[in-house]
């Protein structure tokens, strides 16, 4: 279960990593075409390239965080985590869902 998440997130990862590169490479000939400085197409590859680093960061840690929110209505309670495991999960969930631990907290 654990495993095919992580195979999942490492999937779309490559995609944005592809999709971007490609869109670079596209932008590369295209500016090429219409004879642009050679110092201004590595900026736009450069450019295209670490936006597609930081969408395939920002969606690794967004699939790596667990989010717990107690379920009372009126409690302001909620819990992230990421990187642990599932007995450290389990432990937080049960501090998380448990507005008796919690109550006072509006
Ligand atoms: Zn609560």
């Amino acid at each position: 279960m654990i495993r095919q998440r992580v195979w999942g997130v490492v999937f779309v990862e490559a995609g944005l990593l592809t999709v971007s590169g490609a869109l670079a490479a596209a932008l590369a000939v295209r500016l090429a075409e219409h004879g642009v400085d050679i110092a201004a197409i590595v900026a736009v590859i450069c450019c295209t390239l670490s936006t597609g680093l930081s969408l395939a960061a920002q969606f690794d840690q967004g699939m790596r965080t667990t989010l717990y929110v107690c379920p009372v209505k009126s409690c302001a309670v909620a819990v992230r985590i990421r990187g642990a495991g599932p007995h450290e999960l389990g432990r937080i969930r049960a501090l998380a869902t448990d507005h008796r631990q919690h109550g006072a907290v509006r």
